[in-house]
C-alpha cells in the first residue's frame, strides 16, 4: 500500500473552478475522509485521484510515483463504488474471481489470489456461500475482497453507505472501520455527513468552495477548527459565533456581555477588537436562573440523550446542550452562561481562527 499526495491540484470545468489548488499528503495505511456540503469538489477531488478525471493542472503521486495523467487501469488503485453492489447469483467464490477472470488472469493466479484476500477478510470459511445468505458485515467485506484481489495500493470510496438506513449505516461504518484496522489500506472515503467522518477518519479534510480548508485529526477538526465554516459544519449542531462587538472588556482575560463573564483563553486576550467574534460549542454553555445571558427558549431538539435548545438573546439565538431531564418551556425567560473558557477568537475580516498556528501546534 502506499501514500497518495497531490501538490497544486486544481480542476475546471469552461469557467467553473470545481477544485482549487489542492495540496495533501493521505500517509500509507491512513482512513482518510474528504468531508464538505454537496458541490464542494470531493467526488472531482477523488475522481482525479482515481484516474477518472484529468486535473486541470497539478501532480497527483502514488508512492513516489506521478501519476496525473494516467489511465485508471494503470494506476493500481481500487474505486469502491458502492459496498454492497454484489451479484447476487453468484457465491462469493465467483464474486471476488470476476474481476479477475475479465482481465485475463490464470485460473491458478485467481485462485491464489481469492484465497489471499478471503483470508485477510476472514470470509475463507464462506468462499461457497450464496450472497442472499450473508450478514450485511460479510457482504461489505467481499465487496472489498472484489477489489483487494487486485492488489491495488489504495482504495477510494464516494459515499459508499449513502444508500444504507441510519442505523445499518451506524453498523457498516464500525465494520468498515474494524476491516481497515485489519487490512490496513490507505484509504480515500468521501462523504458529506460529519459523524460518518468521524468516526471513520484518521484524518479529515474539510472542503468547501473547491477549497480545502482544514486537513487534521477528527479530533482537532472539533476543537481547534481553522475557519467559522469548519466550525460551523463540524458538531450537530454546530459552534455559536458572538460578535465581541456586545461585549464590554474589563480585563485582559475575559469579556462581559449583560454582566455575563466569558474567560478568554490566554492565547486569544490579544485578539479582543470589536470587529472579531468568539465561537463557542454548546455543551460548554449552561442554562441558569442568574449571572446569564438573558434570552428566552426559542426552541427544543430531543436528540436521544440530550437536548438541544435553542435561545434567542439580544446577541443572536444561542445553542446550548443540555440533560434530556432539564425541564424546559417553549417561550420561557432563562439566561445562557459558560461552563468553561473553551472559546476561540476569529478574526472578523477573514473568518479564520486567530492563532491557529499556535492552536494546531499545542
Ligand atoms: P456531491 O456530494 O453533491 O457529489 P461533491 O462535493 O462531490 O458534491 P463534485 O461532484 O466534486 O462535488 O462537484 C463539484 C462541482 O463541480 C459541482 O458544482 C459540480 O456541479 C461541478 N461538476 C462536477 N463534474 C462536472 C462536470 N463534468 N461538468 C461540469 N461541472 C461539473
Amino acid at each position: 500500500m502506499s501514500q497518495i499526495k497531490i501538490a497544486n491540484l486544481q480542476k475546471s470545468f469552461g469557467d467553473f473552478t470545481a477544485v482549487k489548488n489542492s495540496n495533501l499528503t493521505i500517509k500509507d495505511k491512513e482512513f482518510f475522509v474528504l468531508l464538505g456540503p454537496s458541490g464542494c469538489g470531493k467526488t472531482t477531488t477523488l475522481r482525479m485521484i482515481a484516474g477518472l478525471e484529468l486535473p486541470t493542472s497539478g501532480e497527483i503521486y502514488l508512492g513516489e510515483e506521478e501519476v496525473g495523467m494516467l489511465r485508471a487501469s494503470e494506476r493500481d488503485i481500487a474505486f469502491v463504488f458502492q459496498l454492497f453492489a454484489l451479484y447476487p447469483h453468484m457465491n462469493v467464490r465467483n464474486n471476488l474471481s470476476f474481476p479477475l477472470k475479465m482481465q485475463g488472469y490464470s485460473k491458478q493466479d485467481i485462485k491464489n489470489r481469492v484465497e489471499e484476500a478471503a483470508k485477510l477478510l476472514r470470509i475463507d470459511h464462506i468462499l461457497n456461500s450464496n450472497i442472499s445468505s450473508l450478514s450485511g458485515g460479510d457482504r461489505q467485506r467481499v465487496a472489498l475482497g472484489r477489489a483487494l484481489v487486485r492488489r491495488p495500493k489504495a482504495f477510494l470510496m464516494d459515499e459508499p453507505l449513502g444508500t444504507l438506513d441510519a442505523e445499518f449505516r451506524e453498523l457498516m461504518c464500525l465494520e468498515l472501520k474494524k476491516l481497515h484496522i485489519e487490512i490496513g489500506a490507505t484509504t480515500v472515503y468521501v462523504t458529506h455527513d460529519q459523524l460518518e467522518a468521524m468516526s471513520l477518519a484518521d484524518r479529515i479534510a474539510v472542503m468547501d468552495g473547491g477549497e480545502i480548508l482544514q486537513a487534521d485529526e477528527p479530533s482537532i477538526i472539533y476543537n481547534k477548527p481553522k475557519t467559522k465554516f469548519v466550525a460551523s459544519f463540524i458538531g450537530s449542531p454546530g459552534m455559536n459565533f458572538i460578535s465581541l462587538e456586545h461585549g464590554i472588556s474589563k480585563d485582559q482575560s475575559s469579556i462581559e456581555i449583560d454582566e455575563t463573564k466569558f474567560e478568554i483563553p490566554k492565547q486569544f486576550e490579544e485578539s479582543k477588537e470589536n470587529k472579531n467574534y468568539f465561537g463557542i460549542r454548546p455543551e460548554n454553555l449552561t442554562l441558569t436562573d442568574e449571572d446569564g445571558l438573558k434570552g428566552f427558549i426559542y426552541g427544543v431538539e430531543y436528540l436521544g440523550s440530550r437536548k438541544i435548545i435553542t435561545v434567542k438573546t439580544k446577541v443572536g439565538e444561542i445553542k446550548v446542550r443540555t440533560d434530556v431531564s432539564k425541564k424546559v418551556k417553549i417561550n420561557e425567560n432563562v439566561q445562557v452562561k459558560p461552563s468553561n473558557n473553551n472559546i476561540i477568537i476569529f478574526d472578523g475580516s477573514t473568518d479564520k481562527s486567530l492563532k491557529s498556528e499556535f492552536m494546531n501546534n499545542g
